[in-house]
């Protein structure tokens, strides 16, 4: 039996297996592109607030190192195992691949609901993980980030750790850090930002004018909040936002402003309004032009895909749609246009790769630099992505991942086997 299984791996495998059949990799050649490079595990003990001690399960997997360093975020969630780490780390390989960025894909993970930890012991548990993880990551070797439950204080703690057991201030070992100790401006907004830029070339190649569209986002988060506040700013009329509190609609639109207040100051959505509480399942199968799902993975199964009443849906989430959901879209006569998630949320890698340059060169960019690079490059991946779906005649996810896959494919077959 292999170390790697489960629900969220077994559904990276699948997506795999459906690329490699359609650019014909020989079955021989599969388990070196698919497989990681190395997969950690740790238990981290700490000290609880009521004098006891507790001992979480920490993960980080690589999955290959043949571009640079691997990268990807760090995931704190009651349910987190190695299964969905590792393929969380895939999917992240063909993302930066996609987007034409010098990694190899990672992600790390404690099993803790994070939302249950007093700040002490988050900073006890972050502090020990990263400690727990000096020999295997580094600046040139794997280079972290936030994912879900994770934020900008928690990778400070994690620099702090790692420069502390190296004599030395070692920002470029982890992105998404707070600006004020190595961060870049525009990380925070990145991946929000970047989904709705996407969403709006989308429209552009839908002819859908933002001015009036309207949009239902799922996992008021990093993710969900940006991408949702940067749609209103576009014009796009929000709907319907949730998370793993409460879930709010409102077909005539809700008041963002408020909701940020809300959110800013008690962290959740919970307790913003008696009024527009709504069913979280029915959300997102709600009409509107935009659905984001921006929470966690598989919540677009084929049942649901087959009652969704979007026109474009931006997976600001990794992993929202499951295979099977996928063949349903597919097959739909009203054709959602998907913005798949290693393209779709890659606004936020690039921006951690540019963190990371930034760090290595000690040399820091303006804000509207780091935009419009962004920008670049999530527009050549649009592109290469459409050009592929016309030549081929297949899907945005299958053109995505099949960029991805190829790229990391063709890296292995140059550098040859060592030894
Ligand atoms: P976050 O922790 O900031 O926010 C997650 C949000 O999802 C929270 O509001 C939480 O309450 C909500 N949520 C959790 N379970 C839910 C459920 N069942 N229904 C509705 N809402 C639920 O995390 P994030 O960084 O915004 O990440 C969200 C998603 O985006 C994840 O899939 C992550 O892998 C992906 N992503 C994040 C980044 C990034 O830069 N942070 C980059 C790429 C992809």
């Amino acid at each position: 039996m292999s170390t790697f299984s489960g629900p969220v791996f077994d559904m990276a495998k699948t997506q795999f297996e459906a690329i490699a059949d359609y650019i014909d990799i020989p079955h021989h050649e599969r388990p070196r592109i698919l497989l990681p490079k190395r997969a950690i595990t740790v238990t981290c003990p700490i000290h609880r607030d009521d004098g006891t001690v507790a001992v979480f399960e920490g993960y980080r997997v690589q999955h290959h190192l043949t571009f640079g360093p691997t990268k990807g975020g760090t995931r704190y969630a009651a349910d987190v195992d190695l299964g969905e780490v590792t393929a969380l780390a895939i999917w992240m390989s063909w993302k930066c691949a996609l987007a034409g960025l010098p990694y190899g894909g990672a992600k790390g993970g404690i099993a803790v609901d994070p939302y249950s930890l007093s700040r002490r012991e988050l900073e006890a548990l972050s502090r020990r993980y990263m400690q727990e993880m000096i020999p295997f990551v580094g600046p040139h070797t794997d280079v972290p980030a936030p994912d879900m439950g994770t934020n900008e204080q928690v990778m400070a703690w994690f620099m702090d750790t790692y420069s502390m057991y190296q004599g030395a201030t070692v920002p470029e070992v982890v992105t998404g850090k707070p600006v004020s100790v190595g961060g870049t401006v525009g990380r925070r907004e990145a991946t929000g930002r970047g989904v709705a830029h996407l969403v709006a070339r989308a429209m552009e190649h839908l002819n859908i004018n933002p001015r009036g569209a309207t949009a239902i986002v799922q996992g008021y988060g990093n993710v969900g909040s940006v991408s949702a506040l940067t749609l209103a700013e576009m014009g796009v009329k929000i709907l319907g936002v949730s998370d793993h509190t409460a879930c709010y609609f409102d077909p005539s639109g809700l008041d963002l402003g408020a909701i940020e207040q809300h959110v800013a100051k008690h962290g959740v959505l919970a307790g913003y309004s008696e009024a527009g509480l709504f069913d979280p399942k029915e959300l997102l199968i709600q009409p509107c032009d935009i659905l984001v799902p921006a929470a966690v993975e598989r919540v677009i199964d084929a049942a649901t895909a087959a009652k969704l009443r979007c026109r474009i849906l931006a997976e600001g989430a990794n992993g929202p749609t499951t295979p099977d959901a996928d063949l349903v879209l597919a097959q739909r006569q009203d054709e959602i246009f998907v913005l798949p998630d290693i393209l779709c949320n890659s606004g936020g890698v690039i921006v951690s790769y540019f963190e990371w340059v930034q760090d290595i060169q000690r040399l820091f960019w303006e804000e509207n630099e780091v935009k419009e690079r962004a920008n670049q490059i999530l527009d050549r991946a649009f592109h290469q992505v459409l050009d592929r779906v016309k030549r081929d005649r297949v899907t945005n996810r299958t053109a995505a991942m099949a960029i991805g896959v190829e790229k990391v494919r063709d890296g292995k077959r140059k550098r040859g086997l060592f030894p």
